[in-house]
C-alpha cells in the first residue's frame, strides 16, 4: 500500500511513499520537473497550444472541446488527438521531462470524449484507414502511447478517467492496449465531495476486474482556489480509501495545491481516532497497511 502526493508545487512532503509533480497540467503552462519526483504531463488537454493555435482544437458534432462548451464534461481546451505538430512537440517534451525526473504521469492522452474529433484530418485519416470508426480511434491512441513508451526509460503510469464500461467509445481508450505500455495505471477519482463511499468502492471494483496491471487512485483533497468550505471532509477521503483499498487498489494520491495543504491533511487525518478505529473493521490487510500508514504520520507531529 504506498501512498503519494499529487501537487501543482514542486515541494516533497515527509510521510508518502512517493510524490506527483504537475509539470504539466491542462493550463499548458509548464514547470521544471524535479529529479526525485514523478512528472505529471497533460498531453491533449492544453489551453496555451489552442489559445497559440486555435485551429488544433478537436471538433466533434456537438462542438469544439473547448471549456464552456457543456455538452461534454470539458474544463479545458483540448487538441485533437491526432495533430501532428502536437503529438511530435509532445513526445519531445515527455522525453525531455522523463530524463530529469523518476518517471512520467501521463492524463489526457486520448481523444476529448464521445465523437471526438471530426476535424478535416481526422475525417480523412477514418476514411483512409477502412477501419470502424471505434477501431480507427482505438488505433490512433495506442499508436501514440507505443511512441511514448518508446521514449519514456523511467516509469510510465497511464492516467485514466473513472469511466470502467464506455472508455472505449468516448475516449479511445482500450484497457488491454493501455497494459501492454504501462507499468502501472492510476484512476482519477477527482470529486469535490465523496459521500457515498459505496459508488467508488465499486468503481474501483470493476476496475480491479479489467485492469491488467496494478493501479492507484487519484483522490481530490484541495485544489487551487478552493475554499475549505468546498472540498471533500477528511473523514470522506479515509473512508473512501479504506473502501478503495479493500477493493484492490495499489495505493492513493492526494491531490492539493501544494504542501501546505497536504500536511493539514495529514494532521487532520491523525486527529480522526474514533473513526480510524471504526475503520480498521473494515476488511482485511491493505486496510491495515493504509491505516498504519495513516497511523505513522502521528511520529512527525
Ligand atoms: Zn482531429
Amino acid at each position: 500500500m504506498k501512498l503519494g502526493t499529487y501537487t501543482f508545487q514542486p515541494e516533497k512532503v515527509k510521510g508518502f511513499d512517493f510524490h506527483v509533480l504537475r509539470v504539466k497540467p491542462e493550463t499548458g503552462v509548464r514547470l521544471t520537473p524535479a529529479q526525485d519526483m514523478y512528472s505529471n504531463i497533460a498531453v491533449f488537454a492544453d489551453n496555451v497550444a489552442v489559445r497559440n493555435h486555435p485551429d488544433w482544437i478537436s471538433q466533434s458534432p456537438l462542438g469544439p472541446a473547448k471549456m464552456g462548451n457543456n455538452k461534454f464534461n470539458i474544463y479545458w481546451d483540448i487538441v485533437c488527438a491526432t495533430q501532428p505538430e502536437h503529438r511530435s512537440e509532445e513526445l519531445n517534451y515527455i522525453a525531455e521531462v522523463d530524463a530529469h525526473s523518476k518517471g512520467v504521469w501521463l492524463n489526457s492522452q486520448y481523444f476529448a470524449d464521445q465523437g471526438h474529433c471530426t476535424c478535416p484530418r481526422c475525417k480523412e485519416l477514418y476514411a483512409r484507414s477502412g477501419l470502424d470508426w471505434f477501431e480507427w480511434r482505438r488505433r490512433e491512441v495506442t499508436d501514440y502511447i507505443s511512441q511514448v513508451r518508446d521514449r519514456v526509460k523511467e516509469e510510465l503510469v497511464l492516467c485514466i478517467q473513472p469511466d470502467p464500461v464506455n472508455s472505449l467509445e468516448r475516449y479511445g481508450v482500450d484497457f488491454d492496449d493501455f497494459a501492454k505500455y504501462a507499468d502501472k495505471f492510476c484512476v482519477v477519482m477527482f470529486s469535490k465531495n465523496y459521500a457515498t463511499p459505496w459508488y467508488w468502492e465499486m468503481l474501483a471494483q470493476g476496475f480491479k476486474k479489467l485492469l491488467k496491471k496494478p493501479f492507484y487512485i487519484a483522490f481530490y483533497v484541495f485544489g487551487p482556489g478552493d475554499n475549505a468550505k468546498e472540498v471533500p471532509t477528511t473523514q470522506e477521503l479515509l473512508t473512501v480509501s479504506v473502501r478503495c483499498a479493500r477493493a484492490g487498489a495499489e495505493g492513493f494520491l492526494y491531490l492539493t495545491e501544494g504542501a501546505s495543504q497536504i500536511r493539514d491533511f495529514q494532521k487532520a487525518a491523525i486527529a480522526q481516532t474514533q473513526l480510524i478505529e471504526k475503520l480498521r473493521t473494515y476488511g482485511g490487510q491493505p486496510v491495515q497497511e493504509y491505516l498504519d500508514h495513516i497511523a505513522s504520520w502521528k511520529k512527525m507531529t
